[in-house]
């Protein structure tokens, strides 16, 4: 003893609260460890099968939902070269960062993207998306995301797809960190295609990505002839009706997503998203007791983004906040870089992350200088979850 500096002897808990990755629990962890299984085989099949109907419950839809060995991108690209063609026209919502890489993936593949530019923070408005269609009567396909993570923005898809499935047009969905903590009815509100990610409200590590696709979808899927080879949806359709993938899949990945999914189902996907919905609720007034301002307009149940007040350096925030306080949250992107900090509320989350956040925002915003009162936010938080 007494050689030791006093931050030796601390131990540290690890606290991941950014929007993705997120904290993946022991036991799908340790499913994840199980002995390598050839995936030819009736025991994988077998897994297959089963994650094939759980992934048909947690997306809300009755048609196939296509794993992709990827980060989610993937399969934002997946829903671009296969749905479309050389010189289509389609209508991309940017509220953010998100939004913005569907307009680059159609642009690498010379699809025109028409933008609805939507002001970063606020809802996309479905009138202007009924304008937008009725004056490009073109468009082939609607892109979207359900949460823009960029910002903290849940758009309302309910009333989009009710606009764009009145204009023939095909909607599709960028649920990647939205799916498990935002509404979203995927067959019953209309939505064609949903893409998602394993690691976000999956609470897997990165490297899966998904694709559910309406026979409306498939109707432009048959047409297209944008080039693919890895995500050709054709090949995966093929295979997945007979629980099995084109290529080699991601073996550890697959068998830790059945027991997530099991985790969901047995949690109540509606009990999942009404955890997701509490934890953000209690984030945001905890935030407004200590004095700082909410940025989003629509505050999603994924991620609450946090204006940095006047005069404080926001990324010293997000540094302090991880170096010293072991939480690891997010700062702004783009043109919101030191602007917003953003805490998720993704996945494997309960009312203790989120108090331990909190108070870790207050500690850290007294080291730079703000003024806080401690515990006004934790005691906040601790009325809205006792
Ligand atoms: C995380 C995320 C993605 C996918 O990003 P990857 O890094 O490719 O996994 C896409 N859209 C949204 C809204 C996201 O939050």
């Amino acid at each position: 003893m007494g050689s030791k500096k006093e931050e030796d002897l601390k131990v540290r808990k690890y606290r991941l609260m950014s929007p993705g990755p997120t904290p993946v629990p022991e036991k799908i962890l340790l499913r994840m460890a199980d002995t390598m299984i050839h995936h030819r085989t009736p025991q994988f099949q077998g897994i297959l099968k089963d994650v094939n109907a759980k992934m048909k419950k947690v997306f809300r839809t009755e048609n196939p939902v296509f794993i992709f060995a990827s980060s989610g991108t993937g399969a934002m690209e997946a829903s671009v070269v296969n749905l479309l063609s050389r010189g289509d026209k389609v209508l991309v919502i940017r509220g953010g960062k998100f939004g913005e890489r569907f307009s680059e993936i159609c642009g690498a593949y010379g699809v025109e993207a028409v933008g609805y530019d939507v002001t970063w923070g606020e809802p996309a408005d479905p009138a202007v998306v009924d304008k937008l269609l009725r004056e490009h009567a073109d468009v082939k396909a609607v892109y979207s995301t359900l949460c823009e993570t960029s910002t903290g923005v849940v758009n309302d898809i309910k009333g989009i797809a009710k606009v764009v499935s009145g204009m023939g047009a095909v909607l599709v969905v960028d649920a990647v960190s939205g799916l498990t903590a935002d509404e979203l009815r995927t067959d019953e509100w209309g939505v064609d295609v949903v893409v998602c990610g394993s690691q976000k409200g999956l609470m897997l590590p990165p490297g899966l990505a998904f694709l559910s696709l309406s026979p409306k979808a498939e109707e432009l899927m048959e047409r297209s002839d944008l080039p693919k080879y890895y995500f050709d949806l054709k090949a995966a359709r093929k295979s997945y009706k007979k629980d099995d993938t084109p290529w080699t899949p991601a073996v550890s990945l697959i068998m830790g997503l059945d027991s997530v999914l099991d985790m969901i189902l047995e949690e109540g996907p509606d009990t999942v998203i009404d955890r997701h919905a509490r934890l953000a609720h209690a984030t945001r007034e905890a935030v407004r007791a200590i004095g700082l301002e909410i940025f989003s307009k629509s505050p999603s149940n994924a991620v609450t983004s946090v204006k940095v007040p006047e005069g404080i350096d926001g990324a010293a925030l997000v540094k302090k906040m991880r170096d010293e306080q072991g939480v690891t949250i997010a700062g702004g992107q783009a043109a919101l870089k030191g602007k917003i900090f953003r805490i998720a509320h993704l996945g494997y989350m309960d009312e203790y992350d989120t108090i331990a956040a909190i108070a870790g925002v207050e500690i850290v915003l007294s080291q730079l200088g703000y003024d806080v009162e401690f515990g006004k936010g934790v005691a906040r938080m601790q009325e809205l979850l006792k």
